[in-house]
């Protein structure tokens, strides 16, 4: 990709209102555009940091046996209403058509994913089963001054799991555990898992992935030793005391942002839907429900605010939306032609390049290299190409200088 054809340029100004890095970095940066409160445009560039982080999560849930699929975010109002949802649920869009008819835009899919997959299951032979998509979800939030990690039109994946007894929904909640630990670990990420009551329609347990962030909106306790950690909302420990897990470590007060969610559902909407199945004694039961959430777009908001510095966003390689920024520095004819082929032959082998080939000055060139983050600057100019050599520069390091055509070995570690 080409700096002067790529829509979506730096900017000067971040958005109005909003005050989180996040928000305002990615803005410059040219990532995303704020339409409204909480509603964003992903620019070319943020699109793909989006779709490197679905990628990685799609990796995931396939690889525990989710089912991929993707279901409407038009509902019907009638699912809705045979939940309670309709008139129970506060962050819940409601359209009215010009014929009269109501309408829900999903802000979870519940009301949905229970039919579809309940009118295919007869019998306990048809479990467990697990579904997920990865899609856009509506909520009416009230507050949305976050950038990315509050929307009122945001990217989850949504899996929801079917189980025909207590005992293999912990089963496969454990599993899925390990896998958005996995999630996170890949993004560079430390997730805490705190227990919390369950939503507004179950008594039973959830368990929520937090991140540590003073972005956030939750206030948690977590043990300086082990994994263990509760929100203050619901919790009667206090900041200072020893933790009950494990006995060794302290409990200490942060910010954290909620990053993933398991619910454990019990049999509610399979009641609610009247939909059951065969059990092994011949019998009708209703399905136990698991719902497990993660945000996608929430999590990219997350990435920056852990990842910056005062000059711009720290993008960790596996989700950058490419690899190298590729700077020539003046317009010579044997500048641009060596960075020209720098740049065809990097695409060859499959390395992701951005090339600012403008005719602007060195010092803005450089800003916005730092500004938008890219893992590798390599400088194509005067003062080194004498001697058949570029600048090297990874985001957080010194530059080195290194011979033109060592450039793909040092960029894949290769050593020889
Ligand atoms: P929160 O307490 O932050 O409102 P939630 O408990 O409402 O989250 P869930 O309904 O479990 O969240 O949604 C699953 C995941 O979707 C959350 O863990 C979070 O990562 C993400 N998410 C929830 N609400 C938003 C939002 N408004 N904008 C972006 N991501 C969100
Ligand atoms: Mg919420």
């Amino acid at each position: 990709m080409k700096y002067s054809e790529m829509f979506g340029k730096t900017t000067r100004n971040g958005p109005k209102d909003e005050v989180t890095a996040n928000a305002d970095l990615l803005t410059r940066a040219g990532f995303v555009e704020k339409l409204m409160a909480g509603v964003y445009t992903y620019l070319p560039l943020g699109l793909k940091v989006l779709n490197n982080i679905s990628d990685i999560v799609r990796e995931e849930m396939d690889a525990i046996g989710g089912n991929e699929l993707l279901m409407p975010m038009l509902h019907p109002k009638g699912n809705w209403v045979q939940t309670g949802a309709w008139e129970n649920v506060d962050v819940l869009f409601k359209l009215e058509s010009r014929t009269g008819r109501e309408y829900a835009l999903g802000q979870s899919e519940e009301e949905i994913v229970t039919p579809l997959v309940m009118s295919r299951v007869q019998t306990y032979r048809d479990l467990p089963l697990q579904v997920y998509q990865i899609g856009w979800k509506f909520r009416d939030e009230l507050r949305s001054k976050s950038g990315l990690m509050r929307g009122r039109e945001f990217l989850m994946k949504d899996m929801y799991s079917f189980h025909e007894d207590q005992a293999d929904f912990d089963r496969f909640y454990a599993i899925t555990k390990d896998a958005y630990l996995r999630i996170y670990d890949r993004l560079g990420l430390v997730a805490k898992v705190t227990e919390a009551s369950g939503g507004a329609f179950t008594e039973k347990i959830s368990y929520e992935f937090m991140v540590l962030t003073d972005a956030g909106e939750d206030d948690i306790l977590y043990c300086d030793q082990c994994e263990y950690c509760v929100n203050v909302e619901i919790s009667q420990l206090q900041p200072g005391t020893v933790c009950p897990k494990c006995g060794q470590g302290t409990l200490a007060q942060a910010r954290a942002s909620e990053v993933g969610n398991v619910f454990d559902l019990g049999q509610k909407y399979g009641r609610d839907f009247g939909m059951g199945f065969t059990d092994r004694s011949g019998g009708k039961q209703f399905p136990i429900m698991g719902c497990y959430g993660l945000g996608i777009s929430r999590l990219m908001g997350v990435v920056v605010e852990k990842f910056h510095d005062d000059r711009g966003i720290i993008w960790p390689e596996v989700i950058a939306p490419a690899k190298v920024h590729l700077i020539n520095l003046g317009n010579s004819d044997d500048i641009r032609e060596q960075a020209e082929s720098i740049y065809r032959s990097l695409r060859q082998q499959g390395v992701t390049v951005l090339w600012d080939e403008r005719e602007t000055s060195a010092g803005v060139k450089l800003k916005d290299a730092d500004l938008i983050g890219l893992p590798y600057r390599v400088v194509v100019s005067a003062r080194t190409l004498g001697e058949g050599k570029i600048e090297v520069k990874p985001r957080t390091d010194e530059e080195v200088l290194i011979p033109i055509e060592g450039l793909m070995s040092y960029l894949t570690g290769v050593t020889s």
